[in-house]
């Protein structure tokens, strides 16, 4: 007997068809005598409409009550399952992230998880139950919270990892991860397999086919985790470590995300400390700051400075540096959020010269302009102007031998 995490995604749970189609995903695996664990999602665009309504009322809201709001589309679906797979015969029931608990902490809207109480899930499980859960809340100080966009991945990984499951299927609308997103790139090609690493890379540049954190806990939890459709019963892809990848490909995948904005600060004092008088006050008010990139001073006295900061901060972060343009010295302040980050992600990059090289050429042929670059031991990451994005990325894709025939 077996013990196996199942998480539907929004467009997997979108009605109440997708939710019966779901729960005989869930009998068959009862019926070959496994343990089953249900985590689901919202129906899709379920959670929009919910910030939406919140933003209709007000922009300074109160985050907890804005998770009290957003988590309710999961909590509904819980219950839709609970009641798709009792009608199937099976003794289920929805279990809240508070009742469980799934205990967070008190960042409401992008809580992380401290601990999952297991005791009373495994009973049930023992009970021949088949637990519900919904997706993307967890509790803190008796206040529900929620756990991120795309935090339905992180309860399933989560579950799976203090359960000890066997394998945690996450069901979406694709049929496994793709070399690039294959609603972008037509030729992209399914994996059989991919890394930890290359996956958290891939989902952090923008492949939100896992939300990143989820695989990062897959990861440190040696969780075994696979991507499949919904909609058919193809195996997946396979998320695995290092060892158990035979041929390693030099890149694999293509990752392009489109919420970054770029700031230049223009003319400002070439001297020790600068760096650090602008970049403090930003780590100060939580902004994260990402590619970098400073020019060489013509005049020996001023330079340009130009990073990326995600795009949900930008104004902060323009409210930061002026607030502080005088003590830093700066001429001028530009930003620009018509960009899109493109990057190239594989564990071969390891061993392998010449893979940005490659890059800056297939780009150059396409006549796209790269404004800043940034590369890490598997990743080489380029700025460039968002009309630009969806080319290059298939530039990229047929550059490195990925485009299937
Ligand atoms: P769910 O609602 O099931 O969580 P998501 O929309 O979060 O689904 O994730 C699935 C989507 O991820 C796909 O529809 C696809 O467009 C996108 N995606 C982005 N990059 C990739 C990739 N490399 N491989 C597969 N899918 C990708
Ligand atoms: N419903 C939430 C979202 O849309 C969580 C999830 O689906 O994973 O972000
Ligand atoms: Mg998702």
């Amino acid at each position: 007997m077996g013990r196996i995490v199942q998480k539907f995604g929004g467009t997997s749970v979108a009605n109440v068809e997708c939710i019966k189609n779901a729960a005989n995903k869930v009998l068959i695996e009862h019926n070959k005598g496994n343990q089953v664990i249900v985590v689901v999602s919202a129906m899709a665009g379920t959670t929009n409409q919910l910030i939406n309504y919140i933003e209709q009322i007000t922009d300074l809201y109160d985050p907890k009550e804005y998770d009290v709001i957003v988590s309710a589309g999961e909590q509904w679906n819980a219950g839709l399952m609970a009641l798709a797979l009792q009608n199937l015969g099976l003794n289920a029931r929805s279990w809240l992230g508070w009742q469980i608990a799934i205990q967070t902490d008190q960042v409401h809207s992008k809580a992380r998880i401290l601990g999952v109480e297991i005791d009373a899930i495994e009973a049930a499980l023992v009970n021949t139950e088949i637990v519900v859960v919904p997706g993307f809340q967890g509790v803190s100080n008796n206040r529900i919270t929620t756990l991120g966009r795309g935090g339905s991945d992180l309860t399933a990984v989560a579950l799976a990892g203090a359960l000890n499951a066997d394998r945690c299927d996450i069901f979406t609308d694709v049929d496994g991860i793709y070399t690039a997103d294959p609603r972008l790139v037509s030729k992209a090609q399914k994996l059989g397999k991919i890394t930890y690493e290359e996956m958290l890379e891939m989902a952090s540049l923008g492949s939100k086919v896992l939300q990143t954190r989820s695989v990062e806990l897959a990861m440190n939890y040696g969780v075994n985790l696979q991507v499949r459709s919904s909609f058919d019963d193809k195996p997946g892809t396979i998320v695995v470590s290092e060892e158990e990848i035979v041929e390693q490909q030099v890149v694999s995948g293509i990752s392009q995300s489109k919420e970054e904005s770029k700031i230049t600060l223009l003319k400002i004092a070439d001297k020790p400390g600068i760096a650090a008088s602008i970049f403090g006050p930003l780590a100060d008010a939580s902004i994260n700051v990402d590619m970098i990139v400073q020019n060489i001073s013509e005049d020996g006295n001023t330079t340009d400075l130009t990073f990326t900061v995600s795009t949900t901060d930008l104004k902060n972060a323009l409210e930061v540096l002026e607030t502080r343009a005088n003590n830093i010295g700066v001429g001028q302040i530009i930003a620009d959020s018509n960009v899109v980050k493109i990057s190239v992600v594989g564990i071969g990059m390891r061993s392998h010269a010449g893979i940005a090289q490659k890059m800056f050429m297939a780009l150059a042929d396409k006549g796209i302009n790269i404004k800043v670059i940034s590369t890490s031991e598997i990743k080489v990451s380029v700025l460039v102007a968002e009309e630009y994005g969806e080319l290059a990325v298939r530039a990229l894709h047929s550059a490195y031998g990925l485009d299937s025939n």
